[in-house]
């Protein structure tokens, strides 16, 4: 499949990799917008919350507890982070291949 994410998942595009497992990998993201700034990605082809389903509950359920994980692993869990889903691209999705992003790592309180 021509995606870039499933390209990454299958190892064909090298990734700074942080966590994998059956079912999900975690890798830091190539422009980063933040200190730490990881992506969370199923293995599984989804194109975007869009298209999620009622048989991925258990997806979205494990990819978000997977991102508190990681959080803790990384040391950015106190301070406090963000996850964030953009859905189509008139919210800045770009790459078509459900991704959680995991941002953190500031010195100061974060402001919008
Ligand atoms: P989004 O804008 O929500 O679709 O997020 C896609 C993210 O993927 C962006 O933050 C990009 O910087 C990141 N990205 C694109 N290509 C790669 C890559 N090859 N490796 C790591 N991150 C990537
Ligand atoms: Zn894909």
């Amino acid at each position: 499949m021509e995606c870039l994410f499933c390209k990454i998942a299958r190892k064909e595009i090298a990734s700074d990799t942080v966590f994998e497992n059956d079912k999900f990998v975690c890798f830091k993201d190539i422009s980063p917008k933040a200190p730490v700034h990881l992506l969370i990605i199923p293995k599984k082809h989804v194109s975007s919350v869009y298209d999620l389903k009622e048989e991925d509950r258990s997806l979205v359920g494990e990819m978000i507890l997977l991102a508190k994980k990681i959080a803790l692993n990384q040391g950015i869990s106190e301070k406090g982070y963000r996850l964030v889903f953009n859905v189509g691209k008139g919210a800045g999705q770009t790459v078509e291949h459900l991704h959680l992003h995991l941002m953190g790592g500031w010195k100061e309180n974060f402001e919008i």
